[in-house]
């Protein structure tokens, strides 16, 4: 496997395309963002961490019958996937209320609902990632009515199989994002980063936060709790 030009800068992964036209390598980097940009900082090993614990959650949910792009871990900072083309949709899945849910409706942080959200927003960094409905990602003409039936029930199955695995390890899964790519054959398959970057994960004895929001919100350790993530997750796959 050949690794050919960039395709793609983003935040905190750049994209290489392969002599596979099929395949791509997803390159993690150090860098992390928030508020759209307004926050940023380099932190050094962070992708490092991301890389390795993006790839055990993926092996977790292809075990658990999801399709997804995620094809093999290369090297500490790269792994190769399948090419897709993202659809262009944030879901956001909430199982405890927390940042943005808590502050819009003024929910106090940590209530636990009844129930499950799922959020959808709009991709677009230039409007702050809307919220919008099925309604409004029909209407921009990001998916069809029959896919979002099948994205809702496919999101709700991930966020079964990552809630018992973070379970396994003494972590809360408050909520994540997550998105979905088209692959050339069109099939919806699950694809981008799935680490403390995009999941929200709360210590289950000490409630201690366990994730970007260290980053967020100037709690410090940054490092030490991506660390503990990989490590809790490395030796329940170990076990196995
Ligand atoms: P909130 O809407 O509360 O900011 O985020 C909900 C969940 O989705 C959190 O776990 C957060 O990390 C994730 N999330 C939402 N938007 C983004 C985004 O633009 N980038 C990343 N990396 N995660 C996001």
């Amino acid at each position: 496997m050949k690794q050919l030009e960039l395709l793609y800068e983003g935040k905190a992964k750049q994209v290489y395309a392969t002599d596979d036209s099929e395949r791509i390598i997803v390159r993690f980097k150090d860098t992390a963002t928030a508020y759209n940009n307004l926050k940023k900082a380099v932190i050094a090993n962070k992708g490092l961490l991301n890389n390795d614990i993006s790839a055990m959650l993926y092996r977790h949910l292809e075990a658990a019958g999801i399709c997804t792009h995620f094809i093999e871990k290369l090297n500490e900072r790269d792994q190769l996937c399948r090419r897709v083309s993202i659809i262009p949709i944030e879901v956001i899945v909430r199982n405890i209320v927390a940042g943005t849910m808590a502050q819009r409706l003024g929910m106090e942080e940590g209530t636990r609902p009844s129930n499950t959200i799922i959020d959808l927003c709009y991709k677009r960094d230039d409007l702050g990632d809307p919220l919008i409905n099925d309604d409004h990602a029909v209407a921009l003409g990001l998916v069809t009515y029959g896919e979002l039936k099948g994205i809702y029930a496919t999101t709700r199955r991930i966020n079964e199989a990552l809630t018992a695995l973070f379970d396994r390890v003494g972590i809360t899964l408050v909520d994540f994002k997550i998105e979905y790519g088209r692959t050339s054959g069109g099939g919806i398959i699950l694809a981008d980063e799935l680490s403390p970057d995009t999941c929200r994960l709360w210590d289950k004895q000490t409630g201690e936060k366990l994730d970007k929001d260290r980053f967020r919100r100037d709690l410090g350790k940054i490092i030490e709790a991506y660390g503990e993530i990989d490590r809790r997750l490395k030796r329940l796959e170990e076990e196995f």
